[in-house]
Protein backbone atom coordinates (compact mmCIF):
# COMPACT_ATOMS: atom_id res chain seq x y z
CA UNK A 1 0.00 0.00 0.00
CA UNK A 2 1.20 3.33 -0.76
CA UNK A 3 1.06 6.09 1.64
CA UNK A 4 2.27 9.67 1.72
CA UNK A 5 3.88 11.77 4.83
CA UNK A 6 0.18 12.24 6.27
CA UNK A 7 -0.57 8.90 6.52
CA UNK A 8 -3.11 8.78 3.72
CA UNK A 9 -3.10 5.97 0.68
CA UNK A 10 -2.76 6.38 -2.72
CA UNK A 11 -5.14 4.47 -4.90
CA UNK A 12 -5.70 6.82 -7.61
CA UNK A 13 -4.21 8.31 -10.80
CA UNK A 14 -4.78 10.90 -12.58
CA UNK A 15 -3.11 10.62 -16.01
CA UNK A 16 -2.48 13.39 -18.35
CA UNK A 17 -2.17 12.35 -22.10
CA UNK A 18 -1.84 15.56 -23.34
CA UNK A 19 -1.75 18.92 -22.36
CA UNK A 20 -3.77 20.35 -25.73
CA UNK A 21 -7.53 20.86 -25.82
CA UNK A 22 -9.59 22.36 -28.18
CA UNK A 23 -11.45 24.13 -25.67
CA UNK A 24 -10.31 27.71 -24.12
CA UNK A 25 -12.40 27.63 -20.99
CA UNK A 26 -12.12 30.93 -19.26
CA UNK A 27 -11.28 29.53 -16.08
CA UNK A 28 -8.32 26.67 -17.34
CA UNK A 29 -6.67 27.99 -19.88
CA UNK A 30 -8.56 30.82 -21.23
CA UNK A 31 -6.32 32.81 -24.06
CA UNK A 32 -2.64 31.49 -22.54
CA UNK A 33 -0.96 29.83 -25.40
CA UNK A 34 0.11 26.21 -23.88
CA UNK A 35 3.75 25.94 -24.13
CA UNK A 36 5.62 23.06 -25.51
CA UNK A 37 7.36 20.91 -22.89
CA UNK A 38 8.62 18.44 -25.04
CA UNK A 39 5.07 16.78 -24.37
CA UNK A 40 4.45 13.12 -24.94
CA UNK A 41 7.21 11.77 -23.66
CA UNK A 42 5.46 8.43 -22.59
CA UNK A 43 5.24 5.30 -24.52
CA UNK A 44 2.09 3.71 -24.09
CA UNK A 45 4.49 0.66 -22.89
CA UNK A 46 5.81 2.43 -20.05
CA UNK A 47 2.79 3.99 -19.14
CA UNK A 48 1.35 0.35 -19.03
CA UNK A 49 4.02 -0.87 -17.17
CA UNK A 50 4.25 1.83 -14.40
CA UNK A 51 0.10 1.38 -14.15
CA UNK A 52 0.64 -2.19 -13.55
CA UNK A 53 3.44 -1.63 -11.44
CA UNK A 54 1.44 0.76 -9.23
CA UNK A 55 -1.84 -1.92 -8.91
CA UNK A 56 0.11 -4.73 -8.39
CA UNK A 57 2.58 -3.68 -5.81
CA UNK A 58 1.27 -0.75 -4.05
CA UNK A 59 -2.50 -0.97 -4.00
CA UNK A 60 -3.46 1.07 -7.03
CA UNK A 61 -7.03 0.70 -7.52
CA UNK A 62 -8.15 3.52 -10.18
CA UNK A 63 -7.21 5.11 -12.95
CA UNK A 64 -8.44 8.05 -14.80
CA UNK A 65 -7.33 9.51 -18.22
CA UNK A 66 -7.24 13.30 -18.16
CA UNK A 67 -5.49 16.16 -19.83
CA UNK A 68 -5.77 18.31 -21.69
CA UNK A 69 -8.23 16.24 -23.74
CA UNK A 70 -7.30 12.99 -24.08
CA UNK A 71 -9.14 12.35 -26.98
CA UNK A 72 -6.58 14.67 -28.72
CA UNK A 73 -4.01 11.75 -27.96
CA UNK A 74 -3.76 9.84 -31.51
CA UNK A 75 -3.35 6.69 -29.27
CA UNK A 76 -5.96 7.23 -26.75
CA UNK A 77 -7.83 4.07 -27.69
CA UNK A 78 -4.87 1.92 -27.09
CA UNK A 79 -4.34 3.67 -23.76
CA UNK A 80 -7.52 2.34 -22.71
CA UNK A 81 -7.09 -1.05 -24.50
CA UNK A 82 -3.63 -1.64 -22.53
CA UNK A 83 -5.08 -0.20 -19.65
CA UNK A 84 -8.14 -1.54 -19.30
CA UNK A 85 -6.88 -5.26 -19.41
CA UNK A 86 -4.57 -4.96 -16.35
CA UNK A 87 -5.58 -7.34 -13.38
CA UNK A 88 -6.58 -5.55 -10.27
CA UNK A 89 -7.26 -2.60 -12.05
CA UNK A 90 -10.89 -1.82 -10.69
CA UNK A 91 -11.82 1.59 -12.45
CA UNK A 92 -10.71 2.84 -16.09
CA UNK A 93 -12.27 6.38 -16.12
CA UNK A 94 -11.88 9.42 -18.10
CA UNK A 95 -12.72 12.81 -18.07
CA UNK A 96 -13.43 14.72 -21.45
CA UNK A 97 -14.54 18.10 -23.16
CA UNK A 98 -17.43 15.70 -24.70
CA UNK A 99 -16.70 17.15 -28.54
CA UNK A 100 -15.36 13.53 -29.56
CA UNK A 101 -17.86 11.82 -27.46
CA UNK A 102 -20.38 11.37 -29.91
CA UNK A 103 -18.28 9.20 -32.74
CA UNK A 104 -16.09 7.63 -29.87
CA UNK A 105 -18.77 6.50 -27.04
CA UNK A 106 -18.90 2.93 -28.56
CA UNK A 107 -15.70 2.47 -29.23
CA UNK A 108 -14.34 3.89 -25.87
CA UNK A 109 -16.67 1.55 -24.28
CA UNK A 110 -15.40 -1.65 -26.39
CA UNK A 111 -11.65 -0.73 -25.64
CA UNK A 112 -13.12 -1.11 -21.71
CA UNK A 113 -13.19 2.35 -20.43
CA UNK A 114 -15.18 2.04 -17.30
CA UNK A 115 -16.94 5.44 -17.33
CA UNK A 116 -17.10 8.98 -18.23
CA UNK A 117 -16.72 12.64 -17.03
CA UNK A 118 -18.12 15.34 -19.37
CA UNK A 119 -17.77 19.07 -18.76
CA UNK A 120 -20.86 20.95 -19.11
CA UNK A 121 -20.69 24.44 -18.51
CA UNK A 122 -23.81 26.00 -19.82
CA UNK A 123 -27.09 24.64 -21.93
CA UNK A 124 -27.46 28.19 -23.68
CA UNK A 125 -25.44 28.01 -26.78
CA UNK A 126 -23.93 31.17 -26.93
CA UNK A 127 -22.61 31.20 -23.43
CA UNK A 128 -21.28 27.89 -24.12
CA UNK A 129 -19.56 29.33 -26.49
CA UNK A 130 -18.23 32.27 -24.63
CA UNK A 131 -16.93 29.88 -21.55
CA UNK A 132 -15.36 27.51 -23.61
CA UNK A 133 -14.15 29.22 -26.81
CA UNK A 134 -16.39 26.62 -28.97
CA UNK A 135 -19.22 27.00 -30.39
CA UNK A 136 -19.88 23.08 -29.97
CA UNK A 137 -22.93 22.88 -27.34
CA UNK A 138 -24.86 20.65 -29.48
CA UNK A 139 -22.03 18.13 -30.19
CA UNK A 140 -21.37 18.09 -26.61
CA UNK A 141 -25.08 17.15 -25.65
CA UNK A 142 -24.79 14.39 -28.24
CA UNK A 143 -21.90 13.12 -26.64
CA UNK A 144 -23.64 12.92 -23.16
CA UNK A 145 -26.28 10.77 -25.09
CA UNK A 146 -24.22 8.71 -26.98
CA UNK A 147 -21.74 7.80 -23.71
CA UNK A 148 -25.42 6.78 -22.10
CA UNK A 149 -26.12 4.57 -25.17
CA UNK A 150 -23.04 3.11 -24.64
CA UNK A 151 -23.35 2.51 -21.38
CA UNK A 152 -19.84 4.23 -19.92
CA UNK A 153 -21.81 4.71 -16.53
CA UNK A 154 -22.67 6.36 -14.64
CA UNK A 155 -21.94 9.52 -17.20
CA UNK A 156 -21.14 11.81 -14.61
CA UNK A 157 -21.19 15.80 -15.82
CA UNK A 158 -18.76 18.25 -14.34
CA UNK A 159 -20.28 22.25 -13.92
CA UNK A 160 -17.83 24.66 -12.77
CA UNK A 161 -20.16 27.47 -11.25
CA UNK A 162 -18.95 30.95 -12.14
CA UNK A 163 -20.72 34.56 -10.35
CA UNK A 164 -22.46 36.20 -13.35
CA UNK A 165 -21.69 33.55 -16.31
CA UNK A 166 -23.84 30.73 -15.41
CA UNK A 167 -24.95 31.03 -12.10
CA UNK A 168 -28.29 31.50 -12.89
CA UNK A 169 -28.75 28.20 -14.86
CA UNK A 170 -27.34 25.80 -11.73
CA UNK A 171 -31.66 24.86 -11.78
CA UNK A 172 -31.60 24.35 -15.13
CA UNK A 173 -28.65 21.79 -15.19
CA UNK A 174 -30.08 20.00 -12.80
CA UNK A 175 -33.26 19.67 -14.35
CA UNK A 176 -31.41 18.36 -17.48
CA UNK A 177 -29.32 15.94 -15.76
CA UNK A 178 -33.03 14.52 -13.72
CA UNK A 179 -34.17 14.17 -17.29
CA UNK A 180 -31.50 12.07 -18.31
CA UNK A 181 -30.81 10.19 -15.49
CA UNK A 182 -27.66 11.17 -14.93
CA UNK A 183 -25.13 12.52 -11.82
CA UNK A 184 -24.02 16.20 -12.38
CA UNK A 185 -21.14 17.62 -9.81
CA UNK A 186 -20.98 21.34 -9.45
CA UNK A 187 -17.07 22.29 -9.03
CA UNK A 188 -16.08 25.14 -6.96
CA UNK A 189 -14.05 27.66 -9.15
CA UNK A 190 -10.31 27.14 -7.84
CA UNK A 191 -7.70 30.09 -8.08
CA UNK A 192 -5.67 28.67 -10.34
CA UNK A 193 -5.79 29.78 -14.35
CA UNK A 194 -6.43 32.72 -16.19
CA UNK A 195 -9.22 33.19 -13.77
CA UNK A 196 -6.83 33.28 -10.15
CA UNK A 197 -6.79 37.64 -10.15
CA UNK A 198 -10.60 37.32 -9.54
CA UNK A 199 -11.09 34.42 -8.01
CA UNK A 200 -12.64 36.33 -4.99
CA UNK A 201 -15.53 37.69 -7.27
CA UNK A 202 -16.20 34.79 -9.51
CA UNK A 203 -16.05 32.19 -6.90
CA UNK A 204 -19.89 30.47 -5.68
CA UNK A 205 -19.20 28.53 -2.79
CA UNK A 206 -20.97 24.36 -2.33
CA UNK A 207 -23.22 25.96 0.18
CA UNK A 208 -24.72 28.95 -2.20
CA UNK A 209 -24.82 27.16 -5.01
CA UNK A 210 -26.96 24.39 -2.85
CA UNK A 211 -29.00 28.11 -2.06
CA UNK A 212 -29.61 28.60 -5.51
CA UNK A 213 -31.19 25.23 -5.89
CA UNK A 214 -33.43 25.15 -2.92
CA UNK A 215 -36.84 26.38 -4.68
CA UNK A 216 -36.58 22.96 -6.75
CA UNK A 217 -35.87 20.52 -4.00
CA UNK A 218 -38.45 18.98 -2.62
CA UNK A 219 -36.60 16.31 -0.41
CA UNK A 220 -32.58 16.10 0.37
CA UNK A 221 -31.95 12.63 1.48
CA UNK A 222 -30.32 13.56 5.12
CA UNK A 223 -26.80 11.66 4.81
CA UNK A 224 -25.03 12.77 1.75
CA UNK A 225 -22.57 9.70 0.22
CA UNK A 226 -18.99 10.75 0.35
CA UNK A 227 -16.28 9.82 -1.89
CA UNK A 228 -12.45 11.31 -1.46
CA UNK A 229 -13.37 14.16 -3.53
CA UNK A 230 -17.54 14.84 -3.93
CA UNK A 231 -20.58 14.87 -1.34
CA UNK A 232 -23.36 13.12 -3.15
CA UNK A 233 -26.91 14.68 -2.38
CA UNK A 234 -29.73 12.14 -3.45
CA UNK A 235 -32.31 15.19 -4.48
CA UNK A 236 -35.84 14.80 -5.23
CA UNK A 237 -37.13 17.64 -7.53
CA UNK A 238 -40.31 19.61 -7.38
CA UNK A 239 -41.14 17.57 -10.44
CA UNK A 240 -40.95 14.05 -8.71
CA UNK A 241 -37.67 13.43 -10.49
CA UNK A 242 -34.44 12.11 -8.83
CA UNK A 243 -30.94 13.23 -8.97
CA UNK A 244 -27.91 12.34 -7.69
CA UNK A 245 -25.49 16.33 -7.27
CA UNK A 246 -22.57 15.82 -6.33
CA UNK A 247 -20.26 18.72 -5.20
CA UNK A 248 -16.54 19.50 -4.89
CA UNK A 249 -16.10 21.49 -2.58
CA UNK A 250 -12.06 21.73 -2.56
CA UNK A 251 -12.27 25.58 -1.34
CA UNK A 252 -14.90 26.01 1.33
CA UNK A 253 -14.83 22.62 2.66
CA UNK A 254 -11.36 21.15 1.89
CA UNK A 255 -10.56 17.15 1.76
CA UNK A 256 -7.12 17.19 1.34
CA UNK A 257 -6.99 14.85 4.68
CA UNK A 258 -8.92 12.14 2.60
CA UNK A 259 -6.84 12.61 -0.95
CA UNK A 260 -6.09 9.41 -2.04
CA UNK A 261 -4.96 10.69 -5.66
CA UNK A 262 -1.70 11.23 -7.56
CA UNK A 263 -1.35 12.97 -11.20
CA UNK A 264 1.35 12.29 -13.51
CA UNK A 265 2.14 14.26 -16.58
CA UNK A 266 2.16 13.35 -19.98
CA UNK A 267 6.45 14.17 -19.68
CA UNK A 268 6.61 12.10 -16.92
CA UNK A 269 6.00 14.73 -13.88
CA UNK A 270 5.01 13.51 -10.57
CA UNK A 271 2.70 16.00 -9.18
CA UNK A 272 1.27 15.14 -5.22
CA UNK A 273 -1.36 18.06 -5.37
CA UNK A 274 -2.91 19.89 -8.20
CA UNK A 275 -2.52 23.07 -6.57
CA UNK A 276 1.18 22.81 -5.47
CA UNK A 277 4.46 23.30 -7.36
CA UNK A 278 5.95 21.14 -6.09
CA UNK A 279 6.90 17.94 -8.65
CA UNK A 280 8.60 15.30 -9.11
CA UNK A 281 10.56 14.60 -12.46
CA UNK A 282 9.92 10.56 -12.46
CA UNK A 283 11.65 10.70 -16.41
CA UNK A 284 14.75 8.88 -15.16
CA UNK A 285 12.82 6.48 -14.44
CA UNK A 286 10.68 6.20 -17.41
CA UNK A 287 13.44 6.33 -20.37
CA UNK A 288 14.77 4.47 -21.63
CA UNK A 289 12.74 2.15 -20.15
CA UNK A 290 10.53 1.36 -16.80
CA UNK A 291 12.90 1.00 -13.78
CA UNK A 292 10.75 -0.01 -11.02
CA UNK A 293 13.03 0.33 -8.39
CA UNK A 294 14.13 4.10 -9.94
CA UNK A 295 10.85 4.45 -10.06
CA UNK A 296 9.33 4.02 -6.56
CA UNK A 297 12.69 5.51 -5.09
CA UNK A 298 11.42 8.93 -6.87
CA UNK A 299 7.69 8.54 -5.81
CA UNK A 300 8.75 8.23 -2.09
CA UNK A 301 10.50 11.53 -3.22
CA UNK A 302 7.36 12.91 -4.89
CA UNK A 303 5.02 11.95 -1.57
CA UNK A 304 7.02 13.25 1.40
CA UNK A 305 5.72 16.79 -0.78
CA UNK A 306 2.38 15.83 -0.73
CA UNK A 307 1.22 18.83 1.42
CA UNK A 308 -0.94 17.73 4.33
CA UNK A 309 -3.08 20.75 2.98
CA UNK A 310 -3.81 22.26 -0.45
CA UNK A 311 -2.08 26.16 -0.64
CA UNK A 312 -4.04 29.11 -1.17
CA UNK A 313 -3.90 29.71 -4.50
CA UNK A 314 -2.71 27.17 -7.44
CA UNK A 315 0.51 28.29 -9.24
CA UNK A 316 0.12 26.33 -12.95
CA UNK A 317 -3.38 25.48 -15.10
CA UNK A 318 -5.46 22.37 -14.44
CA UNK A 319 -4.70 21.89 -18.45
CA UNK A 320 -1.03 21.83 -18.03
CA UNK A 321 -1.38 19.05 -14.94
CA UNK A 322 -4.08 17.12 -15.82
CA UNK A 323 -7.16 18.28 -13.85
N1 LIG B 1 -10.51 18.21 -21.35
C1 LIG B 1 -11.21 17.56 -20.28
C2 LIG B 1 -12.43 18.37 -19.86
O1 LIG B 1 -12.72 19.38 -20.51
O2 LIG B 1 -13.12 17.93 -18.95
C3 LIG B 1 -10.34 17.22 -19.08
C4 LIG B 1 -9.38 18.24 -18.57
S1 LIG B 1 -10.12 19.57 -17.67
C5 LIG B 1 -8.64 20.41 -17.16
C6 LIG B 1 -10.66 18.73 -16.21
C7 LIG B 1 -11.52 19.51 -15.27
O3 LIG B 1 -10.81 20.61 -14.76
C8 LIG B 1 -12.78 20.06 -15.87
O4 LIG B 1 -13.91 19.41 -15.31
C9 LIG B 1 -12.75 21.52 -15.49
O5 LIG B 1 -14.00 21.92 -15.14
C10 LIG B 1 -11.76 21.56 -14.34
N2 LIG B 1 -11.08 22.86 -14.10
C11 LIG B 1 -10.14 23.47 -14.84
N3 LIG B 1 -9.73 24.64 -14.27
C12 LIG B 1 -10.45 24.77 -13.12
C13 LIG B 1 -10.47 25.75 -12.08
N4 LIG B 1 -9.70 26.86 -12.10
N5 LIG B 1 -11.31 25.55 -11.03
C14 LIG B 1 -12.10 24.44 -10.98
N6 LIG B 1 -12.11 23.47 -11.93
C15 LIG B 1 -11.30 23.63 -13.00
Amino acid sequence: MLTDSAARSIRYLRLSLTNTCAMRCLYCRGNFEIPSRGQEKLSIETIEQLVRHLVQNHGLRKVRLTGGEPTNHKDFLQYIRRLSAIDGLEELAMTTNGLNLALLADRLAEAGLNRVNISLDSLDKERFAIITGVDGLSKIIAGIDAAIQAKLMPVKLNTVALRNQNDDELQDLVRFAAERNLIIRFIELMPMGPLADQWSERYISTDEMFARLDPIIVNDYPEPRKSAASHYHQLTLDDGKKVTVGVISAMSHPFCDQCDRIRITTDGRLYPCLMDDKQQKMLPALQPTFDADRFDALLKAGLRNKAPEHPAVGSEMMVEIGG
